[in-house]
């Protein structure tokens, strides 16, 4: 008998929103997460977004302390129901050791608490 392995529940840690690295913006997410604002998207490259690192793309900038512009104090996220790709992957088609160790809800899934 296989052993059920439990979900994955996010316990509003922040740590992936902390995480080192950049958070990349697929086609039409600078659109999407604009509309949520409830700015144009012009605005929204401006404001919260630059270059990434091998200048192919555009990432979300961070705040001084390395956290995503859009982590609010309470650890949720202010553009969540626009938020890219990447963010909404995690730990399910993406995950590297070292976040993993730092996520309470991935430490709890392998625990089985
Ligand atoms: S966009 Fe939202 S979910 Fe993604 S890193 Fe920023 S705060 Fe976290």
């Amino acid at each position: 008998m296989s052993a059920i392995r439990r979900e994955f529940e996010c316990l509003r840690c922040g740590a992936c929103c902390r995480a080192e690295g950049e958070v990349w913006l697929e086609t039409g997410e600078p659109q999407t997460i604009a509309d949520e604002l409830g700015i144009s998207e012009i605005e929204f490259i401006d404001h919260y977004t630059k270059l990434t690192h091998d200048h192919r793309g555009l990432t979300l900038i961070e705040r001084p302390d390395g956290a995503c512009i859009f982590l609010m104090p309470d650890n949720t996220c202010r553009i969540h129901n626009a938020k890219p790709r990447q963010c909404r992957d995690y730990p399910s088609r993406w995950r590297s050791r070292r976040l993993d160790s730092q996520c309470a809800g991935r430490r709890a899934q392998e625990a089985g608490k």
